[in-house]
């Protein structure tokens, strides 16, 4: 595998950095979080040159900063560089190299985050286990990810997140990733992707990295297009509900999600506080990984079932005399489809429905949008409440507000009771305001 293709002169550039990086192996890129001896790395981004700010990184303690404008080499502290952010990928791929553990990489539409908590949860009762914090998931996220993992570690999972072509691929050789996991390929990105094939794509990448290189993946029996996506792939460890190694089914129709599941020789039962029986696969994979790699039964009930979401993800709250299913943390069509089957198929009445719009949909934007709302018009809701511009259509039909704060005020004069409400919008639409009220 090539060094990120770097020059000669560049490889010799990162061993020497490399040798840094082990005295002071903590490196950051926002000056405002610099502590003692970390190396800094001047990002440039769409409004900021990383550059002009290396100067305070050394007065704040910084060890050195890795800088690649000349200009900004203000004392034999400043290590200038071809370009910075090659060399903190180039810097974590050779860290990555150091170490012959499981190096676990999770990417998909939806679920990302969830499932590599949930793996993470599981893998860490058994194992020493490193993995993405947060959301880290992009081109910068990943090498820090790498760059944080010490030498103890036995496990690395790393979160890959997309919204283009040739960017899984990108990441798969900073982090050679050794196992894979797609969790779906949905309708999300579709203006960067270029349309549902174009989202399988950009996440086939991870499999397609596998084919050349060698590993093992974790597929989901459920979904077929994931098993066209594998062909010529030979190590395979499945899950779903059918057809698979690990196999699992929704044992009540509890809010939260129950699940059994069946490894070869013995059935567990599991009570997730997930809400949305979209995270039955998420579950599962955690449940096959950790059956895969040994952690035994018990600790993976526990690890599975003490996890709770947080960050506005399938969260299930009380509110006053109201439960709301709190998922304002993303939306896309796929992920709101699977949220309001769902939702629909909870025991109860009374169900509200608020909803913002979708965000990155290109010129599927307002056939996507008409859509949901001709979906959402399959059943009775108490109320729906539309946010977003995206949704001015259909103001007649449902009541509608151009954002969060003006739906806001609608509910606080409204003051539901004894409800249950999803909620559920793209972050840009700031569905959590109107949750704040209630
Ligand atoms: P991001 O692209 O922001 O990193 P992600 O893929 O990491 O998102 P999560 O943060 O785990 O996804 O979950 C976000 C939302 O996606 C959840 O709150 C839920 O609504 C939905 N979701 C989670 N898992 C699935 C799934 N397997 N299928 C469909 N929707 C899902
Ligand atoms: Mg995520």
């Amino acid at each position: 595998m090539g060094f990120l293709f770097l020059q000669k002169a560049q490889a010799l550039e990162i061993s020497n950095l490399y040798a840094l990086y082990q005295q002071y192996p903590s490196v950051q890129t926002d000056t405002r979080k610099i502590q003692k001896g970390d190396i800094f790395f001047a990002l440039k981004g769409p409004s900021f040159n990383g550059n002009s700010f290396a100067h305070q990184a050394l007065q704040s303690g910084a060890s050195f900063a890795v800088i690649d404008d000349p200009e900004f080499k203000t004392d034999e502290r400043c290590i200038l560089v071809d370009d910075v952010l090659r060399t903190l990928q180039a810097l974590a791929q050779y860290h990555r190299r150091q170490f012959n553990i499981p190096f676990i990489a999770i990417t998909g539409s939806n679920g990302k985050t969830t499932s590599k908590e949930l793996v993470t949860a599981v893998l860490s009762r058994k194992y020493r286990t490193y993995a993405t914090e947060g959301n880290l998931n992009n081109h910068i996220g990943v090498p820090l990810t790498i760059l944080k993992i010490r030498k103890d570690a036995e496990m690395a999972v790393i979160e890959m997140g997309a919204n283009h072509q040739r960017e899984i691929a990108s990441y798969c050789e900073i982090a050679l990733p050794d196992y894979a996991i797609i969790n779906n390929c949905g309708k999300a990105h579709l203006e960067g992707f270029g349309g549902i094939e174009g989202v399988r794509r950009g996440k086939g990448e991870l499999y397609d990295f596998i084919r050349a290189n060698g590993g093992t993946i974790f597929i989901n029996s459920d979904l077929d297009y994931l098993q066209e996506m594998a062909a010529g792939i030979e190590n395979r460890v499945s899950y779903g509900s059918t057809n698979a190694t690990y196999t699992g089914s929704v044992s009540d129709d509890s809010i939260t999600l129950h699940l059994q599941a069946n490894a070869p020789g013995y059935t567990i039962e599991i009570k997730s506080n997930l809400v949305g029986d979209y995270n039955f696969a998420n579950l599962m994979l955690a449940f096959a990984v950790g059956n895969y790699f040994d952690v035994g039964r018990a600790d993976i009930k526990a690890a599975l079932e003490n996890y709770h979401p947080d960050n506005s993800r399938s969260q299930l709250v009380e509110k006053g005399t109201n439960r709301v299913i709190l998922d304002a943390y993303n939306a896309n069509p796929t992920s709101m489809r699977a949220a309001i089957d769902n939702f629909a198929g909870l025991a109860g009445s009374n169900k509200m429905l608020w909803l913002g719009a979708m965000k990155e949909m290109g010129d599927a934007e307002a056939a996507e949008h008409q859509d949901l709302v001709e979906y959402i018009g399959r059943w009775d809701w108490k109320s729906v409440i539309l946010v977003g511009k995206e949704f001015e259509p259909f103001r007649g039909k449902y009541h509608w507000f151009p954002d969060s704060a003006e739906a806001a005020a609608f509910v606080s004069s409204e003051k539901p009771q004894h409800s249950l409400i999803l909620i559920k919008g793209s972050r840009g639409s700031k569905m959590e305001r109107i949750y704040e009220v209630l």
